[in-house]
């Protein structure tokens, strides 16, 4: 495998050497042709994805392949524009020169992706690099098997070798890869792991971007909108089981709507699922036993407010709320990544603060609120990778947004153009006229300086 590893990254090396810049014309149309073929995949990418976790037809739809054709359409229609060299003013200094800025590909792009949402989060990421001109290595991940092996066909029969290519494989795998030089790395994950990709990258300098997670805050202020917040919020948080970076990690919520919040809470999870989750179809399982076993285990039965069931078997754990978790309790500690949802009430803004702060940043942010200023001076007190007012998870949805996170949470942005941006070095290059030379700057500078 290691030798099979560096013999594909070493024909990568030179197809990028041979082949850039790849045209345009030949780039768009690899795209159409990519858009063919997931369209022709696209039941046997469902039917992955159910195989994987259970994943429900819609949610794969509409978070998984749509959310692909839409980058994919998006690029089609743009990179020509996108690519342009953009013509910036000259410098009075340079006097006569043109000068621009190119959007050269970085060369041979690593993307090592996760398994909470195995397709669009290997897919997205490999479009931008394509599209821009780079060659793509792709490490799905090991978790969710039947999605990487779909992968793997559709880029099989899309590109070559040396241009795209899935690589299957583990931890170790995923090591193998780290051991090469790239010239930029684009991975998704934890933070754990994303810190391992760093180091492994600033052995060269790569270039990295690192799409990470965080337990995200979740306010429900006195004056917000009781139902529809809780309508909003059990969609967020439940979807693919919890497994969503960017999902509501706990709410703190104000002590005068406490009650009222979880009275609906739990009514908008009966009227999303069923009083039975589990003969649910609408509703995923957790990817594999580890991950049930560690939720199940954050689990205080003494202070679930409702849900709390689970089935080992078929690692399923329904959509559970747990009323005033100790801030030392497990499931205070680090980010869920699972149905389980924490509310804590506060009553001074001060309470806020404290709890919130005492956590790394988060990659999203959420406030549900009528008050405008409270949710405009609260979301600018603390750092976060993006954030919604009076919804959960949707930014992700606009492309137009820069999707990343800060600090803990992330490094760099991606999604439409931020991920034109992401894959591409902004090249600065003057080209200075010959018809006329200013000596201004040349030796011997004699009294130069008194002309300033
Ligand atoms: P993970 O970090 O365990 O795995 C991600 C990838 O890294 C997999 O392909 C895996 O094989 C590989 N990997 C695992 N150990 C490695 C190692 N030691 N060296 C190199 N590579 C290694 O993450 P996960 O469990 O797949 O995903 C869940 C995490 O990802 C959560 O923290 C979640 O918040 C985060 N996430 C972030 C985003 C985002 O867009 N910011 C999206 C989805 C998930």
């Amino acid at each position: 495998m290691k030798q099979h590893i560096q013999e594909l990254h070493a024909q990568q090396v030179d197809f990028f050497l041979e082949n850039n810049p790849f045209s345009l014309k030949q780039r768009i149309q690899l795209l159409k042709k990519l858009k063919k073929e997931i369209n022709a995949q696209e039941d046997a990418i469902i039917e992955a994805l159910k195989e994987d976790f259970s994943k429900p037809a819609f949610e794969s739809m509409v978070t998984e392949v749509v959310v692909v054709y839409k980058e994919l359409d998006l690029f089609i229609k743009n990179l020509e524009f996108w690519s342009k060299p953009e013509k910036v003013s000259s410098s009075l200094l340079n006097f006569p020169s043109s000068d621009k800025i190119y959007h050269r590909p970085y060369g041979n792009v690593l993307i090592i992706a996760p398994w909470n949402y195995p397709f669009q989060l290997a897919i997205n990421p490999l479009i931008a690099a394509i599209a821009t001109g780079n060659t793509v290595t792709l490490k799905p991940s090991e978790l969710t098997p039947h999605t990487a092996s779909l992968l793997k066909k559709v880029i099989n029969k899309v590109f070559t070798e040396e241009h795209a290519v899935v690589i299957q494989g583990d931890e170790e795998v995923a090591q193998q890869l780290l051991n090469l030089k790239w010239n930029f790395i684009f991975f998704t994950g934890s933070v754990a792991v994303g810190k391992i990709v760093n180091q492994a990258a600033a052995k060269n300098l790569t270039p990295v971007v690192l799409e990470l997670g965080g337990k995200n805050p979740c306010i429900v202020e006195s004056t917000a909108k009781i139902q529809l917040t809780a309508k909003r919020i059990v969609w967020g948080k439940f979807l693919n089981a919890g497994q969503t970076c960017i999902a509501p990690d706990y709410v703190l919520v104000h002590k005068s709507v406490k009650p009222a919040l979880i009275k609906a809470l739990k009514e908008e999870i009966i009227a999303s699922y069923g009083k039975n989750t589990i003969d649910s179809p609408d509703y995923a399982r957790i990817i594999n036993s580890s991950h049930f076993e560690r939720l199940e285990s954050l689990i205080d039965e003494e202070k679930v407010a409702f849900g709390g069931q689970t089935d080992a078997e078929s690692n399923f754990i329904a959509p559970t709320l747990i009323e005033e978790p100790a801030l030392n309790d497990k499931v205070m500690g680090g980010e869920i990544f699972g149905p389980i949802l924490p509310i804590i009430s506060y009553d001074e803004e001060r309470e806020l603060k404290k709890i919130i702060s005492s956590y790394a940043a988060s990659l999203a942010f959420f406030v549900f609120t009528e008050n405008k200023d409270f949710a405009e001076n609260i979301m600018a007190q603390f750092p976060f990778g993006g954030g919604v007012i009076n919804d959960v998870v949707i930014h992700f949805a606009n492309e137009k947004l820069p999707f990343g996170g800060v600090g803990n949470s992330g490094i760099g942005a991606y999604h439409g153009k931020h991920s034109f941006n992401c894959f591409t070095h902004q090249q600065s290059v003057v080209n200075h006229k010959t018809w006329i030379d200013i000596p201004f700057r040349y030796a011997p500078y004699g009294n130069k300086l008194s002309w300033i």
